[in-house]
């Protein structure tokens, strides 16, 4: 379940619109009002007036003739102007915000909120139109994006409020909150995934990932263009006075070969990201403790560089998303020292030696591919036991 905003330009018509008027300056009344009534019994009393005794004293004097124009509003309008006053001395207490104002007709955006009950709002998409509480249906329009959210199947949609607001341009909007139920996607039984569908990558320093059919994958080389750019306007800056116009104009330099960096790496990650979950059932990976590897100086860099936790962050939701899995395979399991035809474990193995032969079987192995089908074969065997 989750919370959908959907906000609407409406199209009242002028006694709609008037009853619009009406409603939200019924809602500022009820928020002057409390406001008025609490500072004044605060003052003489040190006590706070709680918004519920309030409610009460406002609906005793609904049969007063002076009021009883409060029984052709909507009462939700009235009823969150109270809560909003309560709100507003939360954030004040909180030290978020100053001491609750009272609202100008002439200042603050006249708006309202209605809340959900026996069906008192509705939303026929087909007819394009909103049921508000004694309003009645209002014409709205829906852009392309949210037509096509209202497309999307979804187990059940109930809403639980609307915000009506007038701009002082004379544009309307509904604001409905929307709480949506998504369907759930079918069960897959991932213990009995053929081995086919299962792609074990090995995430290396030299290229971004070798997977275990041998494919690697190299890192992008732009990105390193930009960052030995990005090292020299480094050392640049650190040369100039700080705080004079060079060294400004420098550091808005820098920060746009930053965002640089970071905008050609986020583009690969999820290029990389969305193509893996697109061919694979499963992928299965090492569970990196890059924290652990970064205390490596000499391999901190280039860690950084390739992103790999934002890489794994990446693969998890998109396989989320389109109900594919993804394996993490235990970060001790010796993946590369392993010979993954025989079994034999090879002890002497360096960062350094990329190609090796096992002593036991005679194999020569690649040192990245041999440890991509080692974690996929490691993969399989989680799923089989889960
Ligand atoms: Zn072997």
């Amino acid at each position: 379940m989750k919370l959908y905003g959907l906000k609407l330009r409406a199209f009242p018509t002028l006694y709609q619109e008037d009853l619009m008027k009406k409603f939200a300056g019924a809602n500022r009344f009820a928020y002057n009002f409390y406001l008025a009534e609490r500072k004044e019994v605060y003052d003489n009393t040190g006590e706070t007036l709680s918004g519920a005794r309030f409610k009460q004293s406002l609906n005793v004097l609904k049969d007063h003739e002076l009021f009883k124009w409060m029984k052709d509003m909507d009462k939700f309008a009235l009823e969150t102007g109270i809560e909003q006053v309560e709100a507003a001395f939360k954030n004040f207490f909180e030290k978020q915000n100053g001491f609750p104002r009272f609202k100008s007709k002439h200042t603050s955006r006249q708006s309202y909120t209605t809340k959900f009950t026996n069906n008192n709002i509705q939303l026929d998409v087909e007819k394009r139109q909103v049921k508000l509480p004694k309003i009645g249906w209002v014409k709205v329009r829906f852009s392309k994006k949210q037509w096509a959210h209202m497309e999307t199947d979804v187990f059940a949609r109930h809403i639980k409020r609307a915000t009506v607001s007038l701009q002082s341009n004379g544009t309307i909007h509904i604001a409905l909150t929307i709480e949506e139920t998504i369907a759930l996607p079918p069960t897959v039984d991932w213990s009995a995934v053929e081995e086919q569908h299962v792609l074990g990558i090995d995430l290396g320093l030299s290229h971004f990932y070798i997977d275990s059919n041998g494919v690697k994958i190299e890192n992008p080389r732009h990105l390193k263009k930009y960052i030995d750019r990005l090292k020299k306007e480094q050392r640049k800056l650190s040369r100039m006075v700080k705080g004079s116009a060079n060294y400004r104009k420098q550091q808005k330099k820098l920060a746009k070969y930053h965002m640089r960096v970071a905008n050609c790496r986020k583009d690969f990650l999820h290029q990389q990201s969305r193509k893996l979950i697109n061919e694979n059932q499963v992928i299965a990976l090492e569970n990196l403790n890059v924290k652990g590897m970064v205390k490596n100086k000499r391999l901190a860099q280039s860690i950084l560089d390739v992103g790999w936790s934002t890489f794994v962050t990446f693969l998890t939701y998109k396989a989320e998303w389109a109900n594919k899995k993804i394996v993490s395979v235990g970060r001790f399991f010796a993946s590369s020292k392993t010979c993954h035809g025989c079994g034999e474990k090879e002890t002497g193995l360096t960062l350094s030696d990329r190609i090796w032969v096992c002593g036991a079987c005679g194999a020569e192995h690649d040192r990245d591919q041999n440890a991509a089908i080692n974690i996929k074969q490691e993969g399989i065997r989680i799923l089989r036991h889960t």
